[in-house]
């Protein structure tokens, strides 16, 4: 029984209001790779990168308890490449550069070791190439997750919502929520893409906490209070690695069980933010991650009696 992790393995430049980096490693997939590494040793994943990448990453991916036998080296091409640029509130940004590269004629594989996946996390990628790996398993995932953003919504929007259709669980930003439904409210826009196909969708907040809806319920997750916030890339990724990485180890995907994965999701999201890159991510302690939790735990822990 294993999660399979498929995604962006990237190049990234990142600007924020507190510095500027050169081409450092990011992605989709390695983020949640990254993250859920902490909760599942059982972690496959599927992705493209060119010769350009580190082989030292990989041995760090490796060492993170991911298999990369499903991760393509192509001989003379380039990595992914995304360079983003952060406003003074850290909850926008602007992506100014998309290198697809390798992306651009990616023929995912799924290996025949990876067959037995009980819980499918699609990253961040081409809307396509993600239904093309569920087209390759052979038996249906107990849970597949999604994730996406504006940029597939801006160049290929009939393909994502085929691939929104064969999904369990949708995690997208508010901004997302609203261009995908035209709705402003969050609740509306909520209940429309739930009739695409979803069966729970997570809107994500940034510093203002996650959403998570089915057709009858909804529950709110605060994000953490930091005192000092670098660096937002990949939150959004880390929360879904954190997420679906407690299910994964958990095997219980009630709507109760779903709403703790959020918490863990979110300590995941909020180590992530305070450093640079994947950083803070690499090397985190068992009592670390359960410290935090315990953070979110008091943070909304409340005792009310009403007579
Ligand atoms: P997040 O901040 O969680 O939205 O994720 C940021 C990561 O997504 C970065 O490390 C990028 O490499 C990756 N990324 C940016 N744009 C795309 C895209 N269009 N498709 C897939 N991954 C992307």
């Amino acid at each position: 029984m294993s999660l399979l992790v498929i995604g962006t393995v990237a190049f990234d430049a990142i600007e924020t209001p507190f510095g500027k980096t050169d081409k450092i490693v990011g992605g989709a997939a390695t983020y949640i790779s990254l993250a859920a590494s902490y909760f599942t040793k059982n972690i496959n994943l599927v992705s493209v990168v060119g010769d350009d990448f580190p082989n030292a990453t990989i041995k760090l991916l490796q060492n993170h308890h991911v298999n990369t036998d499903g991760l393509q080296v192509l001989k003379g091409q380039k990595t992914f490449f995304w360079a983003g640029k952060y406003h003074n509130d850290l909850n926008t940004r602007d992506t100014i550069t998309t290198e697809l590269n390798v992306l651009e004629n990616f023929n995912p594989i799924v290996l025949e070791s990876y067959q037995d996946c009980e819980f499918l996390m699609l990253g961040n990628l081409v809307p396509k190439v993600q239904q093309q790996v569920i087209g390759q398993l052979k038996k249906r995932p107990k849970l597949i997750v999604l994730d996406t953003m504006n940029f597939w919504m801006d160049i290929a929007l009939n393909d994502l919502l085929q691939t929104i259709a064969l999904v369990d669980v949708l995690t997208i930003n508010d901004a997302e929520a609203r261009q995908l439904s035209g709705e402003y409210s969050l609740v509306k826009a909520a209940k429309k893409i739930l009739n695409m196909g979803p069966k729970y969708l997570i809107i994500k907040k940034g510093e203002h906490g996650a959403l998570l809806f089915n057709k009858d319920d909804v529950f709110y997750a605060p994000a953490l209070p930091l005192e000092e916030v670098f660096d937002p890339t990949g939150a959004g990724d880390s929360f879904a690695g954190g997420f679906i990485g407690y299910l994964a180890q958990s095997k219980d995907i009630s709507f109760d069980n779903m709403k703790r994965a959020i918490i863990f999701g979110s300590a995941m999201a909020s180590f992530c933010v305070e450093k640079f890159g994947t950083e803070k991510l690499i090397g985190l302690t068992q009592e670390q991650v359960d410290m935090r939790v315990q953070q979110f735990v008091d943070l909304v822990q409340f005792d009310i009696t009403l007579v």
